[in-house]
């Protein structure tokens, strides 16, 4: 059976597309067949991939307001055998004043993916940097929440916000929902600052956090003005070998 992770925090700047473009290219590299949804108007999780956000047939937004199917959205083969992606561009900025008067507009995505969610072992999908009607549906799909919490001095802020809409979603829409769990980013290992982070998100967290901590390394930075993920782009660099570790964690976490 498929897991269906969603990568949310509505901060920006927290390493969400990072951490999803590069958890899925690992995931591929261990021969998992994933999907990757880029739930982000942004689209860098699209572009983070090599594809042409602005040349995409089919994408998320025409899935959410229903002028294609699920099928018809997938692209496949990209970068590795056994990764497909459902891209997006600016169109999607619209869904959600679009979807205000559609039936079980929560849903969508979830009803969606039901018929497809067997072909995966994982599915991964990047959030926007918002609690909107786009990170609901992400929600109501997923099995479980991956929350990246970057190592900064206020790095607890706002995360009560977070877990309180997680469990509004769960308690309302999605009673399965579960947290992934906590994994830190950018640590700075030269600075007191990161380590002090992390400890006192510890401290003040009952959530499960990952052992893997992902390093601030400019490799992972550079990567995406390739196209690629870090394991393609510098597969030697520290970044890669710890968003590897991290997919190692996530495919053991049963
Ligand atoms: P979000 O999706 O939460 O907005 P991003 O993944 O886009 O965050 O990251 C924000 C910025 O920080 C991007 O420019 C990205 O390249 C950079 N970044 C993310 N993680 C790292 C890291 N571990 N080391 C260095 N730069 C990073
Ligand atoms: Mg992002």
């Amino acid at each position: 059976m498929g897991r269906i992770i969603a990568v949310a925090n509505q901060k920006g700047g927290v390493g969400k597309t990072t951490t999803a473009i590069n958890l899925a290219a690992s995931l591929a590299e261990y021969q998992k067949n994933v999907l990757i949804i880029d739930m982000d108007p942004q689209g860098n999780t699209t572009s983070g991939f090599g594809v042409d956000k602005n040349e995409l047939e089919h994408s998320l937004y025409d899935l959410i307001t229903d002028n294609c199917t699920i099928q018809e959205c997938i692209l496949e083969n990209v970068l590795f055998d056994t990764l497909s992606l459902i891209g997006s561009n600016v169109n999607l900025s619209g869904a959600e004043i679009e979807l205000i008067d559609v039936e079980r507009k929560e849903f969508i995505l979830k009803d969606a993916l039901d018929e497809i969610k067997d072909q995966y072992d994982f599915i991964v999908i990047d959030c926007p940097p918002s609690l909107s009607m786009l990170t609901v549906n992400a929600l109501s799909a997923a099995d479980t929440v991956l929350v990246p919490i970057q190592c900064e001095y206020y790095a607890l802020e706002g995360l009560t916000q977070l877990l309180h809409t997680i469990n509004l979603v769960k308690s309302r829409l999605n009673p399965d929902l579960e947290m992934e769990g906590v994994v830190f980013t950018m640590y700075d290992a030269r600075t007191n600052l990161s380590l002090q982070v992390v400890e006192n998100v510890k401290d003040n967290l009952q959530e499960r956090v990952y052992k893997t901590i992902i390093p601030r390394n400019v490799r992972l930075a550079e990567a995406p003005s390739h196209g690629l993920p870090i394991n393609l782009y510098d597969a030697r660099s520290t970044g890669a070998e710890a968003y590897h570790q991290l997919a190692e964690e996530v495919i053991n976490r049963e």
